[in-house]
């Protein structure tokens, strides 16, 4: 299952436990809020009650038919509100007790009153007999008129509707029925004997009625007893299920806060277990995976990472595998395509050794050569001795330094007398034979440092590096005697040379090249084999 399901479906389980959890203490409170909206209820109806036994003590007291309506009314109404009350049991068959008692006692009462009414009819009738001239003797008639009058004084109207009245009431009617017996018995007329008979029976009737009405008076009282006992028993009862329901409340509203802390630890300990599961997972296989990847960034492309499961993890687990195969694969076309490089490589690297070694071959010919060339570049061919160009290369570097480091240095032309006869004569090839002599001398005569060059066909010029022009003169000097004196091929041939001496004064190597070439021209109109310089004035130079 992936880890993104996992999440969700651990959610909706948390979700759906506290939904329910939600309904359940809904539901709970909407149970106690009854419960004490149906106490409270009972409670109005009982103090309804305790009312109405007050106003029903009071009408069974004094009441008339007017009170006994009322009263009636009164019960009615509180019956309709018991009934209307869903109550406890116990509660609920005391009520309808105390309703059949109600009902029993409007019935009493209503006896009562007829009873009573029927009372004051025959009273009224019996004190009319009793004021009838007919009966005898006045004195008791007298005093049981005065006995009735006590009994009806309006005055004392309600005191009449007591118990004590009733007996009081009883003995004065069998007074009265005694009295009409004993008229009735010594009757001397008819009238009399009429008016007697009827005084008895009324006042019989008045006692049995008064009887009646001790008797309902009794069971009124007892009535009245039942009820009072029945709504104390009720109260108790009434208080003794409000304590319950208090005790129920407080019990509930601890059980809600257990259910909460309950509650409130599952979705803690199932949080906690969901999430420890899922760090325990995502840890294992990311350590996998770091292992795995590791071992294959480190060229280990057989290694295979196993993570079970179908989650995300596996599924990546997998595409690395898959991934490492490839690189496995492409490792292996690497390598063998390496070693053919690599042979390649070696092959073409002997080539390239060979190529070098050919080529650092070359290179030695080469600057062997170029070093000939060099020389030969600035060599004259015949003589060995430096060429013209070199010559004058050489003196513009010399006045070069010359002027910078206030140098000096003498410059010598010398030219071969006649020789175009040694041509003529003895051939080119012994004149070249005679050049090369005269270079040997001039090396031999010259010092290292002295730079003797051939300037022309035979024509040389000798530049004396450092030298004042007076010891170039002697130079000069004692070469031209060499040369003179020298025997030159297997012909012991003769030459003699002209020259020309001067030394450097700031002037162009052009410049001091025509005034030797002067000098030495000067030589030759001089006579030849001698040295001109301008050391001295021309005509003073020998
Ligand atoms: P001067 O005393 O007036 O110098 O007379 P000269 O005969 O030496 O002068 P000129 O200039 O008339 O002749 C020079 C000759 O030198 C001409 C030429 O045949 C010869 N010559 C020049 N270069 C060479 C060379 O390389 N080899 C030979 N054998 N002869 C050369
Ligand atoms: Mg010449
Ligand atoms: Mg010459």
């Amino acid at each position: 299952m992936s880890i993104r399901r996992r999440l969700f479906l651990s959610l909706t389980f948390i979700l759906i436990i506290l939904l329910a959890f939600g309904i359940y203490m809904h539901n709970l409170y909407q149970t106690l809020a009854r419960h004490l909206e149906e106490a409270n209820m009972l409670s109005a109806t009982l103090r309804s009650l305790q009312y109405t036994q007050i106003s029903q003590a009071s009408f069974v007291k004094y009441g008339n038919s007017d009170d006994v309506n009322s009263c009636c009314r009164e019960i009615n109404a509180v019956k309709n509100e018991i009934t209307h009350t869903t109550l406890l049991p116990e509660i609920e068959s005391q009520t309808n007790s105390y309703i059949t008692y109600l009902d029993q006692l409007k019935i009493v009462r209503i006896q009562m009153i007829e009873s009573e009414k029927y009372l004051n009819e025959t009273t009224s009738a019996l004190m009319a007999l009793l004021s009838d001239e007919a009966l005898p003797s006045d004195l008791d008639r007298a005093y049981l008129l005065s006995k009735l009058a006590v009994g009806m004084n309006t005055e004392n109207r309600y005191q009449l509707f007591n118990l004590d009245y009733d007996v009081n009431q009883l003995a004065y009617l069998n007074d009265i029925s005694f009295y009409a017996e004993s008229i009735r018995k010594t009757a001397s007329t008819s009238e009399m004997i009429e008016t007697s008979t009827e005084l008895y029976n009324l006042s019989r009737d008045l006692f049995d009625v008064h009887k009646d009405l001790i008797t309902l008076r009794q069971n009124l009282t007892q009535l009245t007893a039942q009820l009072n006992a029945l709504v104390d028993n009720m109260t108790h009862e009434m208080d003794s299920v409000m304590d319950d329901l208090r005790l129920i409340n407080d019990r509930v509203v601890n059980q809600i806060k257990n259910l909460y802390i309950t509650m409130f630890s599952i979705i803690l300990f199932a949080s906690i277990f969901i999430l420890a599961q899922l760090s325990s997972r995502i840890n294992n296989s990311l350590k996998r995976l770091t292992d795995g990847t590791k071992r294959i960034s480190e060229g280990d492309y057989s290694s295979n990472i196993t993570i079970n499961g179908n989650d995300e993890f596996a599924a990546l687990s997998m595409s690395i595998n898959s991934m490492a195969e490839t690189l496995r694969n492409a490792h292996f076309s690497i390598v063998t395509y390496n070693n053919q490089l690599e042979k390649m490589v070696d092959a073409k690297t002997m080539e390239l050794l060979q190529t070098k070694d050919d080529l650092e071959h070359l290179n030695r010919k080469l600057v062997q050569e170029k070093e000939k060339y060099v020389i030969l570049a600035m060599t004259d061919a015949l003589t060995g001795l430096k060429n013209r160009a070199f010559l004058i290369s050489y003196l513009d570097q010399a006045i070069k330094e010359a002027k910078r480091y206030h140098h000096t240095f003498s410059i010598m032309l010398l030219d071969i007398d006649f020789f175009k006869h040694v041509n003529d004569q003895y051939g080119h090839h012994t004149g070249d034979e005679v050049l090369k002599s005269l270079a040997e001398i001039l090396n031999k005569e010259c010092r290292q440092a002295d730079i003797i060059a051939r300037y022309g066909g035979e024509e040389f010029i000798i530049v004396f590096a450092s030298t004042p022009l007076e010891h170039a003169i002697v130079t000069a000097e004692r070469i031209r005697e060499k040369v003179s004196e020298a025997h030159f091929t297997a012909l012991d041939l003769h030459i003699t040379i002209s020259a020309g001496v001067t030394t450097y004064r700031d002037d162009t190597t052009s410049a001091l090249i025509e005034r030797v070439d002067a000098l030495q021209y000067e030589a030759k109109g001089n006579g030849r084999n001698c040295i001109i310089h301008d050391l001295t004035p021309a005509s003073e130079a020998t």
